[in-house]
């Protein structure tokens, strides 16, 4: 770092990424009158809807909920046009935003943040970039984002392959024309299931390599009602502070049991199930208010699921392998658009590659099972290096020389999700410990936003140089993490929440469970003057 130009005067803030999270981040500490200066990978704002272009992305969080409340003025003008918009409209959405507020002059576009190291003399730190510019700034704020770093398994021969390949993650801005050929897909989680049906109409043949098959309910998308988003907007700051109390911040409006699916009759747990099933999205996990508390109630939903594949799909043994044999609920939930009926169409295979993975990728395709597929393209529908992937793959040295790296080794610790013991005035936005992926995520973003910029201001006011979570209260908060997840069904399965999906990753729970417990946590520790930070 010492070799790099220091370039401007030492700043206030970095925000490192322009998602919903920076963006508004850098909006507050602007507001605040604090000198900020973002930096941003891709070439403009919009953060996961500017990466993930792929056909069929849209949210899975109802748009009316999966927006900025922050200002009023921005939640009454912009119209949704769907229940769950597209990926292009959420974009819009986050451009519009960036134009509003006027955010876009703060940042330094198609510049990645590389490193960044605390000066402890200074109380600044050091951040560096791929452009070769090096800032210095008092407070240094991670949006970085939990989906952001891209997980590209480790393929034996893909660099032999002859044909494209694209992650869904990092989709071409141009779009990809998949017509008139033959396309094989990788994963079956929430980007595959809504990218297969779409590129199956597309495509000359499409095979689809499962390796876990997930649970997916029908989102029942549609056009939205203006009568129901007028019927919002008339009291839109009651419908958000309703979401608020929920456990993950959204969907107070859903129809919501408080009957146990132990109680009900078989003919009553079928209608009951039929009646979410048709309602659509995660309001199914509501049939029962007690489908998440074990093995044994979980199961009915699971079971119900199943039936309904087995029904939709007309091959028996492909309707099988479609089969999860998990807990649903425990991997994220998908909300599909006719993913199932997908596979009654004649040119799509599904090939399971659950217990012999796929082998090599060869000049023409890839081998798997023993056999080979020709491929004219292959779509990474592999997910990501989550909650941890965006901040590791920064070199972030805190006091002393410690390394976040080498601090994680066997896991994120973070005091309330937003920071970490060993890296003064360091915060992260939506990190591993708090409600962040559990949550919706603009809701959370919302929250932590406000608090780390409150957090700026009181340690100003108070004439602190470093603001630092203690140790001690760093290991009870990652023990409390690890108790409210050890309580549900989570653990049992292999998702990225656990840090499954990646080879050699810690298994670790990483985020906190139950937004307004969570809220109420950090308000305490804030109305304590901080307590649990250590300010010197
Ligand atoms: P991001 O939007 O991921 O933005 C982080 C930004 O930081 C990126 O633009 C990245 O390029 C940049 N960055 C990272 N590292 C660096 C670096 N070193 N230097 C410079 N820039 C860097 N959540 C929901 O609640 N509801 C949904 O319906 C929903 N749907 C989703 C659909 C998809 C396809 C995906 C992938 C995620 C979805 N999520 C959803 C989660 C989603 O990530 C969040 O809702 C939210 O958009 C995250 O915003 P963010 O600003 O925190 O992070
Ligand atoms: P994901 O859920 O992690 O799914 C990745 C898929 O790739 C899994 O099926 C996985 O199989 C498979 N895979 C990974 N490595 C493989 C390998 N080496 N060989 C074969 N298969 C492999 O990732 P995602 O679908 O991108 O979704 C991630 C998260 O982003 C979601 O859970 C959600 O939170 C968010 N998201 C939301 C939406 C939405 O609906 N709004 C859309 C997309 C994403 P295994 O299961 O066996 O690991």
């Amino acid at each position: 770092m010492q070799d790099q130009k220091l370039s401007g005067r030492r700043l206030d803030a970095v925000v490192v990424g322009a998602g919903f999270g920076g963006m508004y981040m850098t909006h507050l500490l602007v507001q605040k009158g604090l000198s900020v200066r973002g930096f941003e990978r891709g070439d403009d704002v919009g953060g996961t809807w500017y990466w993930n272009r792929y056909p069929g992305c849209r949210c899975d969080v109802e748009s009316m909920e999966y927006s900025y409340k922050f200002s009023e003025e921005l939640q009454q003008e912009w119209e949704w046009s769907e229940r769950y918009s597209p990926q292009p409209e959420i974009l819009a959405y986050a451009n519009h935003v960036a134009d509003r507020f006027d955010l876009r002059r703060h940042f330094s576009f198609q510049t990645s943040v590389t490193a960044a190291r605390y000066c402890e003399g200074d109380a600044v730190w050091e951040v560096e970039t791929d452009t070769g510019e090096v800032i210095e700034a008092r407070y240094l704020i991670m949006a970085t984002g939990c989906l952001s770093a891209a997980n590209m398994p480790d393929f034996p021969g893909l660099e032999t392959y002859g044909g494209p390949t694209y992650h869904t993650g990092a989709w071409p801005k141009e779009g990809v024309d998949f017509a008139g050929k033959r396309v094989g897909v990788i994963g079956t989680g929430s980007s595959g299931i809504q990218s297969i049906p779409f590129i199956a109409e597309q495509a000359d043949h499409l095979t689809v390599f499962q390796r876990t098959p997930n649970f997916s309910v029908p989102a029942r998308n549609m056009p939205l009602d203006p009568e129901l988003a007028a019927s919002i907007k008339a009291n839109y700051a009651q419908f958000r502070a309703d979401a608020y109390q929920q456990p993950a911040a959204f969907g107070a409006h859903f129809p919501r049991s408080e009957d146990s699916v132990l109680d009900a009759t078989p003919e009553e747990r079928e209608v009951r199930f039929e009646k979410y099933w048709e309602l659509g999205g995660f309001v199914f996990l509501s049939a029962f208010e007690d489908i998440g508390a074990s093995l044994e109630t979980n199961k009915f939903a699971a079971d119900f699921v199943r039936k309904k594949i087995g029904e939709i799909v007309t091959d028996p043994k492909v309707a099988d392998l479609l089969c999860p044999d998990t807990v649903i609920g425990c991997k994220r939930l998908v909300a599909d658009s006719g993913y199932f009926e997908t596979y009654n169409r004649a040119n799509v295979d599904l090939v399971d590659v659950s217990s012999s993975p796929i082998e090599r990728f060869t000049p023409d395709g890839l081998e798997a099972c023993g056999r080979s597929f020709d491929l004219d393209a292959v779509v990474f529908a592999t997910g990501f290096d989550a909650m941890t992937g965006a901040l590791l793959r920064i070199d972030i040295q805190g006091r002393n020389g410690l390394s976040l790296r080498d601090k994680w080794s066997a896991g994120p610790r973070t005091y309330l999700g937003l920071a970490s013991a060993g890296f003064p005035n360091l915060f992260m936005m939506t990190g591993p410990g708090s409600p962040s992926v559990l949550a919706n995520m603009v809701t959370g973003i919302e929250q932590h936003a406000e608090y780390i910029a409150q957090a700026i201001s009181w340690a100003d006011d108070h004439k602190v140089s470093a603001f630092e979570a203690e140790l001690d209260a760093e290991n009870r908060w990652v023990e409390i993490v690890n108790l409210r997840s050890e309580e549900t069904l989570y653990p049992q399965c292999n998702s990225w929440y656990l840090g499954a999906n990646v080879p050699g990753k810690p298994r670790v729970f990483m985020p906190f469970l139950g937004f307004p417990d969570y809220v109420a946590m950090v308000d305490e520790v804030a109305a304590k003057g901080y307590e649990g930070f250590r300010s010197g």
